[in-house]
């Protein structure tokens, strides 16, 4: 457990716990990614580590390997979700200019469809 770690608190330790479902497409011993509510794009899934940690700073600052599983699970994610070959992208929304909402470190996988550039 990390910084603001309860996870009664945080909607995506709750969705760890598998107190909140949610569709599941890759799982490893570290990560979980599953597909966004709410996609943007034809694909669309969030990639985020076990353990509670509010932003991809904070897990850069306190757990690199863990830093490293999430953007390797993303990589193999695009793979499985057959985007690869088109292209991706890979977001990480942080703080509020940043656009995030939920404070549990996640990566966007987003792809399906050409992404425009740059963002709003
Ligand atoms: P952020 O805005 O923080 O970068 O991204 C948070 C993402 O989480 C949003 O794209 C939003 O649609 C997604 N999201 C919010 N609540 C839930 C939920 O309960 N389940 C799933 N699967 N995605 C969620
Ligand atoms: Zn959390």
């Amino acid at each position: 457990m990390n910084e603001m770690s309860n996870p009664d608190d945080c909607l995506f330790c709750r969705l760890v716990a598998g107190d909140i479902p949610s569709t599941i497409v890759l799982e490893t011993p570290t990560t979980v990614a599953f597909r966004d509510i709410s996609p943007a794009a034809p694909t669309h899934v969030l990639v985020i580590p076990r353990a509670h940690h509010r932003d991809v700073a904070s897990m850069a600052d306190s757990d690199q390997q863990l830093l490293a599983d999430v953007m390797s699970t993303a990589v193999e994610v695009a793979r499985q979700e057959g985007i690869e070959d088109e292209g991706y992208r890979f977001v990480a929304n942080t703080g509020t200019y940043g656009g995030q909402t939920v404070f549990h470190a996640h990566v966007h996988v987003l792809g399906g469809r050409g992404l425009s550039w740059p963002p709003g």
